[in-house]
C-alpha cells in the first residue's frame, strides 16, 4: 500500500532527546541526558493508599468515563494553589502539560502563523507546534530569559502578528535559567502593548532551591496569557496529568480540542491525585524534592569546578529545577563530542537541538537529578576526559589549517 502522508506528518520528527535516551539505556551509562525526575521522589506508598481509597469510596465512578474539563475537586485544588485569583472553571485538566502544548498549538496556530519562542527553548514544545506548520521565530534571550527589546522586532504585525510567545519563566528547560522580577514586569508590559499573548509553561516553578521565583507572568495579565502546569515534577510523570489555566476567550476551544484528542484525562488518576493532595501533602512533599535536587545540583557544580579546571568550559548555576546549561571551549561541537562521551559511559544532550534557528553547537544540557552523587562525580570526570581528548585531537588539525 502506498500511504499518502498528510503534510503535517512530514513535519513530525523523532525527538533528538528520545534518540539519545536509547543510547543511555545501555547498562553502565551515566546519563545526564534525560529529563526524568528522580524516582526517589515518587510517593509510592501514598499512591498505594490513595488507590485503595478511591476504589473503595467510588470504584465505579473512578473507572467510568468522566468530564472533559477534569475532576471537579482537582480543578478546585489547582485553582486554589495558584498565586493569583483563578476560577476553577478556567482550569482544564490535561494529559500532561505536553498535551496542553498540543492543544494550544491546535487552537492558535494556522499554517504560516508566527510563533515566538525563547532562544533556546523546550524541544517538546517545538515538536507540538511544528505539525501545525507555524513560522517559529526565536526571540533573543540572555541569562534572564527573553530580551524585551527584541520583542517588537519579532512580534510581526497585521496578519503576520505573532499568535503567541511561548516561554518558561522558571528553571527553564533546557538552560535552567530564571526570569527576574524586573524582566517579567517589563516583558509582560511590552507583550500587552504589542498585543502578543503569552503561553507560559511552568512545570518546574515549585522546584526552587533557596527562594521561590517571582510570580508567573499570567498573574500580571491573566487575560493575555494561557498558563500550563504539571503534576509530573511534583508527584510523578507516569500519571500523565497536567493542567491549563485559560482565559474565557480560549477555554471553550481548548476544551473542544481536548475532547477530540482523548475525551478526558484518566479520571482514575485524577481522583488519586486529588486524594493524595487533599491534606496539604504537597506542602510536605515538595520541600523534600527541593532538598534532594539542590544537593545534586551542588554536587554537579562542585564536580564541574574540580574536573573542568584548565578547560574553557562555562556553566551556569540554576536556582531550581533539573537542568544545568554548559558551553564547550571554542571550536568544539557537542554533537561530535557525544559519541566520545558515550564511549566513556556518560551522556548529555547537545544544546543545538533546542534552538528554533541557528543552534549554538558548543552548548549542552546536563540534568543533575537522575544520577546519584557518586555517578555525578564519575560522570563529570568522564565528560572532562572526553573533552580533553577531543581538544587534543582538534589541536593538530587547527595548527595545520
Ligand atoms: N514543558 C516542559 C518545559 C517540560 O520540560 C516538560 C517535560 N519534560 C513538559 C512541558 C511536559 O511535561 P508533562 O507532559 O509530563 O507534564
Amino acid at each position: 500500500m502506498n500511504w499518502n502522508l498528510a503534510r503535517r506528518a512530514e513535519k513530525m520528527n523523532p525527538s533528538v532527546i528520545r534518540e539519545i535516551l536509547k543510547v543511555t539505556e545501555r547498562p553502565g551509562i551515566i546519563s545526564f541526558a534525560g529529563g526524568l525526575p528522580s524516582p526517589k521522589t515518587f510517593p509510592v506508598a501514598e499512591f498505594a493508599e490513595a488507590c485503595a481509597r478511591v476504589l473503595k469510596d467510588d470504584g465505579p465512578g473512578a473507572l467510568q468515563y468522566a468530564a472533559s474539563e477534569g475532576y471537579g475537586p482537582l480543578r478546585e485544588m489547582v485553582a486554589a494553589q495558584l498565586p493569583w485569583s483563578v476560577d476553577p472553571q478556567q482550569v482544564l485538566i490535561t494529559t500532561g502539560s505536553q498535551q496542553g502544548l498540543d492543544l494550544v498549538a491546535k487552537v492558535l496556530i494556522d499554517e504560516g502563523s508566527r510563533v515566538l519562542v525563547e532562544t533556546p527553548t523546550y524541544l517538546g514544545a517545538l515538536q507540538a507546534f511544528m505539525p501545525m506548520e507555524p513560522k517559529v521565530v526565536g526571540v533573543d534571550s540572555d541569562d534572564e530569559g527573553i530580551v524585551v527589546d527584541d520583542l517588537p522586532r519579532k512580534a510581526g504585525s497585521g496578519a503576520d502578528k505573532a499568535r503567541f510567545l511561548y516561554l518558561l519563566p522558571n528553571f527553564q528547560n533546557p538552560t535552567g535559567r530564571t526570569m527576574t522580577e524586573a524582566r517579567r514586569a517589563a516583558l509582560s508590559a511590552r507583550a500587552a502593548e504589542l498585543g502578543v499573548p503569552i503561553a507560559e509553561d511552568n512545570p518546574y516553578g515549585d522546584l526552587w532551591f533557596d527562594a521561590p521565583p517571582a510570580a508567573p507572568l499570567t498573574a500580571r495579565n491573566p487575560d493575555g496569557c494561557v498558563y500550563l502546569g504539571s503534576f509530573s515534577k511534583v508527584l510523578a510523570p507516569g500519571l500523565r496529568l497536567g493542567f491549563i489555566v485559560a482565559p474565557k476567550a480560549l477555554h471553550p476551544k481548548l476544551l473542544q480540542a481536548k475532547q477530540a484528542a482523548d475525551l478526558h484525562s484518566p479520571g482514575f488518576n485524577q481522583r488519586m491525585v486529588a486524594e493524595v493532595m487533599k491534606d496539604g501533602f504537597l506542602d510536605r512533599h515538595v520541600p523534600t524534592i527541593r532538598a534532594l535536587y539542590k544537593s545534586q545540583r551542588d554536587a554537579m557544580l562542585a564536580a564541574l569546578s574540580r574536573e573542568m579546571k584548565g578547560l574553557d568550559v562555562q556553566w551556569n548555576t540554576p536556582a531550581g529545577g533539573m537542568f544545568l546549561w554548559a558551553r564547550l571551549p571554542e571550536g568544539m561541537d557537542a554533537v561530535q563530542l557525544l559519541p566520545h562521551a558515550v564511549e566513556r559511559n556518560v551522556a548529555f544532550v547537545p544544546g543545538a537541538a533546542f534552538y528554533a534557528q541557528d543552534g549554538d553547537a558548543r552548548t549542552l544540557r546536563l540534568s543533575f537529578v537522575t544520577a546519584s552523587v557518586d555517578e555525578i562525580n564519575t560522570g563529570v570526570a568522564a565528560l572532562a576526559a572526553a573533552i580533553r581528548e577531543q581538544l587534543a585531537r582538534q589541536t593538530p588539525q587547527r595548527l595545520a589549517a
